[in-house]
């Protein structure tokens, strides 16, 4: 992945350091979209950067998750804060904004051609535990997003460990998460979240399982569209490291890998070959239009 020409975001708040950050209310309090408790998490791209930490993303293709899952991932030797109180690796708060940067310009470009305007979302790098307007964040939760306040949620402490790998051989599979909540973001800005939030609140249980894995699976696609649509960003091996990302979160991997047999009625990600499919899609394509996970078989 290369991002020398990127430049970082700015649309960020640090709260590493327990420092509170640039101090903000949450204006919408869950309530003003309606979208209370509507956090999208995302466990299965959690796990997979714990796997890929422990045993190196290349090591595992489909098949090799029987290794058992690494305990936890709390560990993360605590860097001292730096001048503005930060206690994140510098180097990667930068990997990270420069890839926040780059999901703002081309969805922004994205937006345009078609006569919108994009509202950028907000990231928050945060420690142990944090309020969202979605709720507690709580240390090792993993990356969500919450369509409440429009904020990416980073816990610290996980991002941490992701400093070695980050810049090294892992380096897209982690532009993928960010990505991937941004997508999560696009949904939102677009209403598609909230259309499938009311959907869900009359569903069964099964059904809004597999109204989320839509969900799921088209903010895999617009991580694709995003990719895509950076030009110079792309390397040789990259799109194969994403799908091998993709490939080893579907949720029937992951459940085949805690020793379970799969149950689809359960599945709230898609399947590894769905979540292939769809990045793939987006990465190919480059065209949102062409995420629309919503109609027909998927
Ligand atoms: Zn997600």
């Amino acid at each position: 992945m290369r991002l020398d020409d990127e430049q970082e975001s700015t649309s960020f708040e640090d709260r590493s350091g327990g420092g509170g950050g640039r101090g903000f209310g949450f204006p919408m309090g869950g309530g003003g979209l309606n979208l209370g408790g509507g956090k999208i998490g995302c466990g299965g791209l959690v796990i997979l950067i714990i796997i890929a930490l422990v045993f190196g993303l290349d090591s595992f293709g489909g098949g090799q998750l029987s290794t058992p899952a690494p305990q936890s991932q709390t560990q993360a030797p605590s860097t001292q804060a730096g001048p503005d109180g930060s206690t994140i690796n510098p180097q990667l708060r930068s990997t990270i904004l420069k890839v926040l940067g780059s999901t703002e310009r081309r969805w922004s470009d994205i937006f345009q051609a078609n006569g919108q305007s994009y509202e950028k979302p907000v990231l928050v790098f945060y420690t142990d535990n944090d309020q969202s307007g979605c709720g507690a964040a709580q240390a090792a939760m993993g990356p969500f997003y919450c369509p409440a306040d429009h904020r990416i949620y980073l816990d610290v402490s996980f991002f941490d460990e992701l400093a070695n790998r980050f810049g090294a051989k892992g380096d897209f599979a982690g532009a993928y998460v960010i990505a991937h909540e941004v997508g999560h973001h696009v949904q939102t800005i677009t209403g598609t979240a909230e259309r499938v939030h009311a959907e869900r609140a009359r569903a069964s249980r099964a059904q809004g399982n597999a109204l989320q894995v839509r969900m799921e699976l088209q903010a895999d696609c617009y991580a694709g569209v995003w990719a895509a649509n950076d030009k110079n960003l792309m390397e040789p091996g990259d799109m194969e490291e994403g799908l091998t990302a993709a490939n080893a979160i579907g949720d029937d991997t992951l459940q085949k890998a805690a020793g379970q047999r799969p149950v689809p009625e359960s599945f709230t990600h898609g399947t590894s070959a769905q979540r292939m499919k769809w990045l793939k899609r987006g990465l190919e394509t480059g065209d949102p239009a062409q995420c629309d996970t919503f109609s027909g078989a998927i």
